[in-house]
């Protein structure tokens, strides 16, 4: 729980600002949250499985320095849901850790906290505890997220069984096409709305919005239960997030780069292998009841490829992808890729050429 007894040589605005912290995100009261931030721990009284998982976001590792403060709030949050989406989970709560230079300053804090805020709101979930420390290196924001199912309904990486069919959802290449519009961008935003306003396009400002403000697919997970065979959230591109699925599986897979849902201004690789998209990658046998999951939740889904014995991935028909690096596609156990000539999925840290 936010830390409110100061640490030693901690100043008193640290200790207010724990406080501050804790309000701002402390969220709506819940059945579930016996007893929210404050105490020692909380309590949680939740029905079903519950699904757990982390993520932490590294300043100049996992976001770059021209983030605005609020997106990278909102992200700490909106990744760690994405993979509650990518199990069927509900969400319940989160908790979070935030290492800060000494001098951060307070606005860049309160931005931080109202991204959190803001997505936690957007999505039911509160903010049940933490910790706020210091830091000699840049700012880590680590968020743990705590979500139910009911009782043995998980989605999980290894039901793909030959002759599924696979879906992903929405369109996948935005978040990176995204990224590259604001590396280029020159001058600093201070939050979201403002770095959006830059962007008078349709399709780059939509690119950008899923780079700063990613959506987590949780209904469409929800959707999916009992009917997904295999499930997994695209956080590192669709082509290796798929191999991790068909080994967790034992399974190969088609895919037809020609029917992936690319975003309007997404490049091939980015579409293959770009980072963050946060769809749902997911294998099923009964393809009305897909369609029945995705009207019912209203979103999209397109058939790119099936589940085959294997071993092995078969991307049909892509073309080749000049001035990307070959062989750096992390295939995990994958034994064979054909076609994935120049591929390559998101890497955090590209060796220096
Ligand atoms: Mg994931």
């Amino acid at each position: 729980v936010l830390t409110v007894v100061p640490p030693e040589g901690t100043t008193s605005s640290e200790f207010t600002r724990a406080a501050r912290l804790r309000e701002a995100l402390k969220g709506a009261p819940s059945p579930s949250i016996v007893l929210g931030n404050g105490d020692d721990a909380a309590v949680l009284r939740p029905g079903g499985d519950v699904v757990v998982t982390t993520d932490v976001l590294v300043e100049g590792v996992d976001f770059a320095a021209w983030a605005p403060w609020d997106a990278v709030g909102h992200k700490a949050v909106a990744v760690n849901l994405s993979d509650l989406a990518a199990m069927g989970a509900e969400p319940l709560a989160y908790l979070m850790s935030l290492c800060l230079p000494r001098g951060f300053p307070e606005p860049h804090v309160e931005a931080l906290s109202a991204g959190m805020a803001s997505c936690g709101a957007l999505h039911g979930l509160p903010c049940v505890g933490g910790d706020l420390s210091r830091t000699s290196g840049p700012v880590v924001v680590g968020v743990t997220a705590l979500g139910t199912v009911p009782p043995g309904l998980a989605l999980t990486r290894s039901g793909a069984r030959p002759g599924d069919g696979i879906w992903v959802s929405g369109v996948l290449g935005a978040a990176s096409t995204g990224l590259g519009l604001l590396s280029q961008q020159a001058g600093l935003s201070r939050n979201i709305l403002e770095t959006l306003e830059k962007f008078a396009s349709g399709a780059h400002r939509e690119a950008v919005r899923a780079q700063l403000a990613p959506t987590p697919r949780l209904a469409l997970g929800r959707a999916l239960r009992g009917v997904a065979s295999g499930c997994v959230d695209v956080s590192d591109g669709l082509a290796q997030d798929l191999c991790h699925l068909l080994v967790a599986s034992g399974v190969g897979a088609r895919v037809e780069v020609a029917r992936l849902p690319a975003h309007p201004s997404a490049d091939p690789a980015h579409v293959l292998s770009g980072g963050e998209d946060f769809e749902l990658l997911f294998t099923a046998s009964d393809a009305a009841a897909v369609e029945r999951a995705s009207r019912a939740c209203g979103v999209p889904v397109t058939r790119v490829g099936q589940v085959t014995a294997g071993p092995g991935l078969d991307l049909v028909g892509l073309v080749s992808l000049p001035g990307e690096d070959v062989g750096r596609l992390d295939m995990g156990e994958m034994p064979r890729v054909s076609g994935a000539q120049g591929l390559r999925g998101y890497v955090h840290f590209p060796a220096a050429p």
